[in-house]
């Protein structure tokens, strides 16, 4: 079966959201996921300004209740406070 980019958007999605937040231990929202999404939009278009491409770089996500920061990768490691 063909694995669409839309597939493997989802797909990143829901891990990212089976992720909890350290600085409040609670799970991330959509809210989070979506505010994820554009902070790597304006990454990779930043970085695309460059001249540079990025794969596998940092993930940044923003927690929905405690406001706090924290750095996943495409791998879906366990967030870092930022
Ligand atoms: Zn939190």
């Amino acid at each position: 079966m063909p694995v669409s980019a839309e597939d493997i958007r989802l797909a990143f999605r829901a891990g990212l959201k089976s992720l909890s937040c350290p600085h409040c231990e609670i799970g991330y929202s959509d809210y989070a996921v979506d505010w994820s999404e554009a902070w790597l939009h304006g990454r990779r278009d930043a970085m695309h300004d460059l001249g540079k491409e990025e794969r596998d770089g940092p993930v940044k996500l923003k927690c929905e209740l405690c406001d706090g920061f924290a750095f996943t990768d495409a791998f879906l490691s366990p967030p870092k406070k930022a």
